[in-house]
Order: structure tokens, then sequence, then C-alpha cells
């Protein structure tokens, strides 16, 4: 089978946050399974080199204002197809937004172009390669099903993964025009959303089947709380809507072989973690201590991300002894917290304000457990690199999270099977709760290291989400039964 994925990231090329992630380390792993990836995405400056090896495949004429092709190459073990527009992707900043963070003016015509040249792909433009379906990402891919399905020629079947429903691509209406979408479908059935060009809600509507990244996660769209205006869109489409838990790339997430870390380590031989959180604690400037956990952050710092509640709980965290490592940017002012916080306690609190992969490694090889207090999380990667490497989720409550991570209640201490901590509500309190417990048992260091050993071992892989994906491939393409949550 022949699939089409169309994304505005995919690691290790692109990447802003999960939705890179999921987009590499799923088209790899539907390989083994007979299904035959194709990767489209915009040619942004990261990508350069990569164009520069590739071959063109096709000439998609002009696309607002510039010429545009499309250029075929394998890297990194992917089939990508770039969508060559230098008037559209060939500048700095990441892809959303310039330098100083301001998304770009046309992005709607940005990701216009490259859902057009996608239906383009879809409907057998490209000589010897035709996709049996087409898998759209996100809100910049959302007009991929309504090309598709608006246009006069048949198509094939299309699937719109939702990775986070916060961002929902909404434009003004005269976007409509520009985007050649339609006047007639301009209404609350087709792509309108309150009188703005809605491109996820675009994709809600048009796609054959909706997934998104966790059961839970498909469960809280359907009320306001988390469908953030679209819930009456998905609960019209309740049957059609799964959720299908994303999992780890386990050759780049692995503890084992890592060559970012400072040192290598397993659930058999654990003794490297030490190596890793000296070598962190020194990275941070941070005193050494071994009676209470060193925690850390990897995240953007939002308040989705709740780390206002963890700033607001801190100074819980120091009355234990326990010391904190930042890893992330964002908001300005959770920002600003967290510096201020490492300048009152530069010994026990680390901060780096900015991304970086590799730290990013070495944070989950040398902590002792990572916080993710999120408001709402639609799966969350961050807590699954975290059981691979031994470092214990405190999570909230609430979707990805709430579904990956066994709380380390009583119960599930004297059964053996907890490989975390969960809190809920999502308040300051809870989350100072959680870390109590996480520190009384840490002071525990039998139940703290078999903790760790069940976390490593915790089934994080693609294995079983690939397998549903594909039987809701083939339910589209064969008419099979299509799967239940996965
Ligand atoms: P989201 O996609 O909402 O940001 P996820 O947990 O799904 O959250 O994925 C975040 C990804 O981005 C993870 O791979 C995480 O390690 C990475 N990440 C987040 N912030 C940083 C940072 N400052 N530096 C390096 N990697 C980061």
């Amino acid at each position: 089978m022949r699939v089409l994925f169309v994304a505005s990231e995919c690691a290790p090329f692109v990447k802003t946050g999960g939705l890179a992630d999921v987009v590499g380390a799923l088209s790899k792993a539907l390989a083994p399974l007979g299904v035959e990836v194709r990767v489209m995405l915009p040619a942004y400056p990261a990508l350069a080199e990569v164009l520069a090896t590739g071959e063109e495949v096709l000439n998609s004429g002009a696309f607002h204002g510039g010429p545009a092709r499309l250029v075929a190459v394998r890297a990194a073990g992917l089939d990508l197809l770039l969508l060559d527009a230098p008037h559209l992707f060939d500048r700095p900043g990441n892809p959303y937004a310039d330098s100083d963070g301001r998304d770009w003016s046309d992005n709607h015509l940005r990701f216009g172009a490259l859902s057009l040249a996608a239906a383009q792909v879809a409907r057998g433009e490209l000589d010897g390669w035709r996709p049996d379906l087409v898998h759209a990402h996100d809100w910049q891919a959302g007009l991929v099903p309504a090309y598709l399905r608006l246009g006069a020629k048949p198509a094939p079947p299309a699937v719109l993964t939702i990775h986070n429903i916060a961002f929902q691509g909404l434009f003004p209406a005269a976007a409509s025009a520009e985007l050649g979408l339609p006047e007639a479908a301009f209404n609350a059935d087709g792509y309108e959303y309150f009188g703005h060009v809605g491109f996820l809600k675009a994709g809600l509507v048009y796609a054959d089947r909706i997934t998104t990244v966790s059961p839970t996660y498909a469960n809280e769209l359907l009320s306001p709380d988390y469908g953030l205006g679209l819930e009456g869109v998905l609960a019209a489409r309740r049957s059609d809507l799964t959720g299908i838990l994303n999992g780890v790339d386990l050759a780049v997430w692995n503890p084992a072989t890592d060559p970012a870390i400072k040192a290598v380590y397993s659930s058999r031989a654990p003794k490297g973690k030490a190596a890793n959180k000296a070598t962190l604690e020194a990275r941070f400037g941070l005193m050494p201590r071994a009676d209470a956990p060193l925690f850390c952050v990897v995240s953007r710092l939002t308040r989705q991300k709740g780390l206002d509640l963890l700033l607001e709980a801190l100074p819980r965290l120091r009355a234990r002894g326990a010391r904190l490592v930042v890893l992330g940017a964002g908001e300005a002012d959770l920002q600003t917290g967290f510096l201020e916080a490492t300048r009152r306690d530069p010994g026990s609190v680390g901060v780096v304000i900015g991304y970086d992969e590799p730290l990013s490694h070495l944070m989950q090889a040398g902590s002792d457990a990572i916080l993710i207090p999120s408001r709402f999380e639609p799966c969350g990667l961050t807590q699954l690199y975290g059981l691979r490497y031994g470092t214990l989720p405190v999570v909230a409550r609430t979707g990805g999270l709430a579904d990956t991570v066994v709380d380390a209640n009583d119960a599930a201490l004297a059964a053996g099977c907890a490989t975390g901590f969960q809190f809920a509500p999502v308040t300051a309190a809870a989350l100072g709760d959680a870390i109590d417990r996480v520190c009384d048992v840490y002071a525990n260091a039998p139940a703290w290291r078999s903790m760790i050993r069940r976390a490593m071992r915790h089934p994080v892989g693609w294995d079983r989400s690939v397998a549903t994906y594909v039987a809701l491939y083939r339910s589209l393409v064969d008419g099979a039964e299509p799967p239940v949550d996965g």
C-alpha cells in the first residue's frame, strides 16, 4: 500500500515539537508492514542540502506568485517529496514564524500550497507513484482533504490526524478566494469557522477518517474544554474518530546506544545513569546531593504545559531538598520566572532557555524524574522518553499522559506495576503533593530502583499503534473492518 504523508515538520530535518518526531518515526515504522510512505514537506532552508541531492519529479506550475516543483529524495531512511517554492519557504526562522517569533502573514498561502501540491500527487500527477491513501497531519495539511473532496477529479481516501487541536489555522474569509476554495462550501458544514477559513476545520469535515494521538484525548476532544470550539464538528464525526497512541523511535531514543549522552546504560546494566547525572549537574552548575531527586523539564514553556503551576509549586520542591533543571523556550513571563528561580537558587535550580536536541537527551538520561504538568496533552512524548531512560514521569492526569503512565499509588506499588506519578486536578497544590510522593518513594531506594526497572521495560515503541494505523488504512482502501481505539 502506498501512503502520502503531508506535514509541516519531520524529524530529523525540521522540528519544533512532537509532530516532527511522530511523522518521522511513524513513517519509518510503517515500512516493515508493507506500507510505502512518502513524506511531503516544504523545502525549508534546513533541507537545502537534502534538496540539492534530489530529483525533480513534478513541475507544479506557479503557486501564489512563484514557481513550485516537487523534488524526490531519500534521506535519513525516509522517502521525501519536498515542495520547493523558494518564495514561500526559503526564509529564516522556524516553519511558522520569522526570527522574532512573528507568524508569517502568508501562512495560509504557504500551507495552502503544501496541501495543493499534495492533492496533485494524490490525484496521480506524479509519474509512476500514485498513493492509495493520503494521511494529513495537523492544520497545516488540513486543506488536503478539502481539495480532494471539493475537486472534480476522483481522489483516494484521506486520513487527518489531530496532533494538537489548540492550533487550528484560522484565516480571514478573504483567504478563501486566494486559496481557490469554492465559495459554496464557505459555511458551517464546510470549511468556514465562525466567519474564518479554518484549515483544521476543513480537514475534520472532509477527511474520511480522523485520528488523534491517544484514546483519552479522543474522548476529551468531544467536550468544550478540550475541543476548543471544534467539539461539535468532532461529535458529528464521532464514529470516524479514533485515538491511536504515539510511540517512540526506539533507534533514536535508546539509552543503551544514545551518542548524545555521557554513558550508555540499560535496565539490566543501569550504572551509567549516575555518570549522566553528574554530567548534567556540572552542566547546570548544581551541587550534587544524594538524598533528594533531581527533576527535569524539557518542554515548550507555555501555559498548556502547566509550567506556571511548576513555578508556583517550586518552593515545595525545594523544601524537600529536590533540585530542578529546565530546558525550554516559550512565553516570556515563564522564561523570566525560571531564570529568576535559578538566580535565587543557583546551586539547586538550573535553566537553559533555548532549543537543544542533544541536551534534551542528556536531561532524560541524567535526571531522576521528569515533570509534565500539562493542562491538556494530546499524547506527549517526553514522558515516553522518560520511561525509556528510567527518568520517572510525573504527569497531569490528562490525554496521553493518563494513557501511558501507571501511577505509583499504594495498590500499584504493592502490585509492582507503577511506572510514574499522576496527579489531578491540574493545580499547583496537586503538583506539589505529587512532588512529595516522588520524594517519599525516592527515599526508599529499593522501591525507586524497581520502579526505574519497570519503567525502562514498559513498551513505548510503535509496534501496537502501527498495526492499528495499518488496520485503519486497510478499512479505507480495501473496505476491511475499522480498528477500535489503539
Ligand atoms: P509538543 O509537541 O506539544 O511540544 P511533545 O511532548 O509531544 O510536546 O513533544 C515535544 C518534543 O520536543 C519532544 O521530542 C521534546 O524532547 C522536544 N523538545 C521540547 N522542547 C525542547 C527543547 N527546548 N530542546 C530540545 N527538545 C525539546
